[in-house]
């Protein structure tokens, strides 16, 4: 058991492979690191190819041989089994992801942890009653063969999920969700960061649901390269994957040769469009949320398009936001913004700092690593001004507390600058006319967009990127559609 000021917890180093809870076949481990305090939290397995190949093996007999594929009651029991027992464990997963991802308590009161608990189990356990698996299609008479059609929703197979480590939770729930209520089983890789959330969904899974031996598999790595057999594997279907575009288009590319479906959740370098007739106090402080969990998100509001006529005016107030942003411990429930996950992503952002000032942005707030923080991985939080959209940290995502600030010149200008990304995963409009921020909001291209400061996130809301942002949808019907393959048949009879 692990005691910390948020709570206790006891962590669980065995993956889940065949039913089983098991060391690696090679004796090995590795350290899970808190990043706040840089100390060994303890340690988990750590898998090499050949129990990535059980797991894989496991999961494809348990496709083909188990009727999983076709049980839906059966399905939506366990679904509920498992939502049963995850809420049981609340607290101890509170404690755990402050210490092992250095999320701020905070959020896991929001997107960490109480939001996907909510419903990221009960949504798709709902649709296994209510989707329409089977569509009538009009008669057919095809070459002189009177005929009846029907369209027919099978589960892909197997699929690999990978996860991150910025929201490990959320992300596994909201892959496992509808990945398990559409028939699919499934080889869960979580990233070497945050392992320890994946191995207790394995806990909770082998003893408490009836989920059979093999659907879900949960294999912890510290070697990238175990997580890339999925991408090799010919009995994988599918890859489900969330995290860099970098490592998305080599999924891509290495999938390519089996022909693996993909869903890529991937980066973004989203907008907020604030217009001229904006309650500036009002509106910007939001755009401190830039910080939150270390702007460690992939739809954080990273660029803010100011008009050129109240620049200075906004400018000013940004300024005030972002030196009285919260940071620090995370266990202390008044910050929003915790360490970087690692000491490598810390040096990643501090390198993008310094690519700005190199450019020529305007240094305004933060910029370096905290004097008063002696152990851990943070950043200040970091304000720059000037910024023209070329700039590389106009382009890139940096994943750090660090806001780009950008003037413009008039409608045209601001959606042109929005949209001139690689990126196109989320956004924000901000006008005092809500048919004007909806018109704007029309024009951005991007997979979701908040308008007027509204909230899109549920389990029932399709997500994902346009451009290099991903390819397909989580969550919602078009997210179910996903994990499903689509059977034409024509029959007589
Ligand atoms: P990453 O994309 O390389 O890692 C994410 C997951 O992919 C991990 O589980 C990792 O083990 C796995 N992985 C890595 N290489 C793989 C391969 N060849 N085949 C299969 N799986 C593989 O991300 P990172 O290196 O941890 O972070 C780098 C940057 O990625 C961050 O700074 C951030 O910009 C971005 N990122 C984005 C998100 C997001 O939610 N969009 C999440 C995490 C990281």
């Amino acid at each position: 058991m692990i005691e910390t000021s948020v709570g206790s917890f006891s962590p669980e180093r065995r993956m889940l492979i065949d039913g089983k809870l098991v060391e690696a076949a090679s004796g090995k481990l590795f350290d899970n690191i808190n990043p706040a305090t840089e100390e060994v939290l303890g340690s988990v397995a750590d898998a090499g190819h050949e129990d990535m190949e059980q797991a894989i093996a496991s999961a494809r007999r348990a496709f083909d041989e188990t009727d999983w594929s076709t049980d839906h009651a059966f399905r939506r029991r366990c679904l509920e089994q498992l939502q049963e027992a995850l809420e049981s464990e609340r607290e101890q997963m509170r404690a755990e992801l402050v210490a092992e991802v250095g999320t701020p308590v905070r959020v896991t009161r929001g997107a960490q942890l109480d939001l996907p608990l909510e419903d990221a189990f009960r949504w798709p356990a709902e649709q296994i009653d209510q989707f329409a698996w089977e569509r009538q299609l009009a008669d057919g008479n095809a070459f002189g063969v009177a005929s009846k059609r029907k369209v027919v929703k099978e589960p892909q197979g197997v699929v690999g999920a990978v996860l991150p480590w910025n929201f490990p939770f959320e992300v596994a729930a909201n892959k496992l969700g509808p990945i398990l209520a559409t028939g699919n089983t499934v080889v869960v890789k979580p990233a070497p960061d945050t392992p320890w959330s994946a191995t207790r969904l394995g806990r909770l899974i082998a003893e408490h649901t009836d989920i059979p031996a093999g659907v879900v598999n949960i294999v912890p790595s510290s070697d990238h390269l175990v997580g890339e057999d999925l991408t090799l594997d010919p009995r994988v279907d599918l890859i489900s994957f969330t995290g860099s575009t970098v490592t998305g288009k080599r999924i891509m590319e290495k999938g390519a040769a089996t022909l693996k479906r993909v869903f890529l959740e991937l980066g973004g370098k989203s907008a907020m469009i604030v217009c001229e007739d904006a309650d500036l106090a009002a509106v910007l402080p939001a755009a401190g949320g830039v910080c939150t969990h270390a702007g460690q998100g992939c739809a954080m509001l990273t660029r803010v398009l100011l008009p050129r006529s109240r620049y200075a005016e906004g400018a000013e107030i940004l300024k005030s936001v972002m030196e009285n942003i919260r940071y620090g411990d995370p266990t202390d429930p008044n910050n929003v913004q915790g360490p970087q996950v690692s000491a490598k992503q810390r040096d990643r952002v501090l390198s993008y700092v310094k690519k700005g000032i190199d450019e020529g942005a305007t240094l305004a707030v933060g910029g370096g690593r905290p004097t008063h923080l002696d152990k851990g991985y943070f950043v200040e939080p970091t304000l720059f001004l000037d910024v023209d959209n070329s700039m590389t940290i106009a382009q890139e995502e940096i994943f750090g507390p660090v806001l780009a600030v950008i003037p413009y010149d008039d409608e045209e200008d601001a959606v042109r600058i929005a949209n001139d990304s690689s990126y196109g995963l989320s956004g924000a409009v901000h006008s005092a006319s809500a048919e004007r921020a909806m018109a704007i909001a029309r024009r951005i291209r991007t997979g979701s967009i908040s308008v007027n400061g509204g909230m899109w996130y549920g389990a029932d809301g399709p997500y994902g990127g346009y451009k290099s942002s991903g390819v397909g949808r989580q969550n919602g019907v078009e997210g179910f559609e996903t994990y499903l393959e689509t059977k034409l048949v024509g029959y007589i009879g």
